[in-house]
């Protein structure tokens, strides 16, 4: 998910409708967002792209005020139903309470249930809502006290953006595994998932809402306190590997040069004797740049995406369906006839892309196919806010690489490897230093209750 908010702006609900625009790649199952005027907060939220859920312009009407906070949704927890489209709104003793999360809290089903039977009743299914709920019975009077309370009783992933009657509050969880950016605007404040959402605004990037930091924005100004028990730094190396925009910092890096840099050291590590590079569009196109100027072969654009596939493509009826990838995808004949190809994307999850595409280069005339992935193999799930699939599901949680290249019918096949992943964000000491790459290795940093049968890691 992505997530956006901007205090004491007189356009605030439009700027974070530009912002959300900028972090649709975060999310788009649903958006939506939430504005105060000082006295009340109202929300707008839908499902479907942020371009399609603000299309009618009288909706910035009802969202007056100089206080605006947003959220892009991807299903994590909670599955996808409008009523769990965010920013979720409360009203309580106090008044009322916007949220927008972006992470996974592995402990919401058992802070639930005791909340339940406590008598507090939920409204959707998402795990964000128990922070909401934890948070309305806090006896506490000030609320970023009632906030750090609630958050006290959670463990995971959160980047936050609160937003009450009259305050804005940013809080990132300890272990720092979501990005979140503060920036500045016309005098205003500003914070982000990306600072992709700072550019398109204009606004000048200030720093990171620090791991485990609470910002609390009022008329007064910025107030920033450290409200929980340090940890172990666990940034999520995900997102500079796939989630993440090319043209934005995150965790300090900037994406489209790391990216390339894990295709350098993937051609360091996987060399092989070919005539071009192609990446898989557009998520393999950095690492591609990087592997074909280290191996000093010729990078070409072989594959040409379609880029009006949306996520609402229904497939034609039966008889034509053969369709397949090339819906999305398309070989140029001329870049591949008699050629030695290396392909390179950023991961392999469940390797049925891989697959397709192998097989529509060596139509399209390929002499060899070389398969290059600029990231470990994905052998197990994510509990942390990606959505991967189950870990039945990854093909290299039960698949050798040699297993793998036959089902993706390349000549050859090479992931980057761990430490070079590692050295490529600065680790050098055989940790994992300030990230978490549990996806890789299974080495979960945050302990979870409970594992379904699918997820067993055994
Ligand atoms: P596969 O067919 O192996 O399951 O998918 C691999 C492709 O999915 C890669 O091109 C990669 O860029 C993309 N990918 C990796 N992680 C994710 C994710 O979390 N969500 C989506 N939508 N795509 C992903
Ligand atoms: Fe990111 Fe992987 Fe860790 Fe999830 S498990 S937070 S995707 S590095
Ligand atoms: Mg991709």
């Amino acid at each position: 998910c992505g997530v956006f908010g901007i205090f004491g702006h007189p356009e605030a609900a439009n700027l974070s409708y530009l912002g959300l625009y900028a972090l649709q790649h975060r999310g788009q199952e649903g958006c939506g967002i939430s504005a105060s005027d000082g006295s009340s907060v109202r929300t707008h939220v839908g499902g479907g792209l942020v371009s399609d859920v603000f299309k009618d312009n009288k909706i910035f009407n009802s969202l007056p005020g100089q206080a605006a906070i947003g959220h892009v949704r991807y299903s994590t927890a909670g599955g996808d139903s409008l009523k769990n489209c965010q920013p979720i709104t409360v009203k309580y003793s106090r008044g009322s309470i916007a949220v927008a999360h972006n992470g996974n809290l592995v402990n919401a089903q058992e802070v639930r249930c005791d909340l339940e039977k406590n008598g507090s009743i939920f409204s959707t299914t998402a795990d964000t809502e128990v922070i909401v709920h934890l948070l309305a019975r806090s006896k506490a009077d000030a609320l970023a006290d009632r906030i750090a309370e609630a958050l006290r009783a959670v463990r995971g992933a959160y980047s936050l953006v609160f937003l009450s009657e009259t305050r804005m509050v940013a809080v990132r969880d300890p272990s720092g595994f979501r990005p979140l950016v503060l920036g500045k605007v016309d005098g205003a404040y500003v914070v982000a998932s990306e600072t992709c959402a700072l550019d398109l605004i204009e606004a000048e990037y200030v720093r990171e809402v620090q791991p485990g930091e609470m910002i609390v924005f009022d008329k007064d100004g910025m107030t920033c306190s450290h409200p929980f028990k340090e940890k172990k730094l666990s940034q999520c190396i995900f997102e500079l590997i796939y989630f993440a925009r090319p043209d934005s910092t995150v965790f300090s890096q900037q994406v489209y040069e790391k990216r390339k840099d894990f295709g350098r050291q993937l051609a360091r590590e996987h060399k092989v004797d070919a005539d071009i590079v192609i990446p898989v569009p557009d998520s393999g196109v950095p690492a591609a740049i990087g592997y074909a100027e280290e191996s000093g072969l010729s990078f070409q654009m072989g594959l040409i995406r379609n880029h009006y596939v949306g996520r609402t493509f229904i497939e034609p009826q039966q008889s034509i369906r053969h369709f397949g990838v090339k819906i999305k995808l398309n070989a140029i004949r001329e870049v591949f006839e008699g050629k030695r190809v290396v392909v390179v994307d950023d991961s392999v999850v469940r390797g049925t892309t891989s697959r397709k595409i192998i097989k529509m280069i060596r139509k399209a005339g390929a002499k060899e196919v070389h398969m290059r992935v600029s990231s470990p193999p994905t052998s197990y799930p994510c509990f942390y806010g990606i959505d991967t699939p189950t870990r039945k599901e990854l093909i290299s949680s039960s698949h050798t690489i040699d297993e793998i290249c036959k089902y993706i019918t390349a000549d050859t096949l090479g992931y980057l490897s761990i430490e070079g992943m590692r050295k490529v964000v600065g680790v050098e000491d055989g940790t994992c230093g300030n990230f978490c790459d549990a996806c890789f290795n299974g080495e979960y940093p945050v302990k979870f209750p409970r594992l379904t049968d699918d997820d067993q890691l055994g």
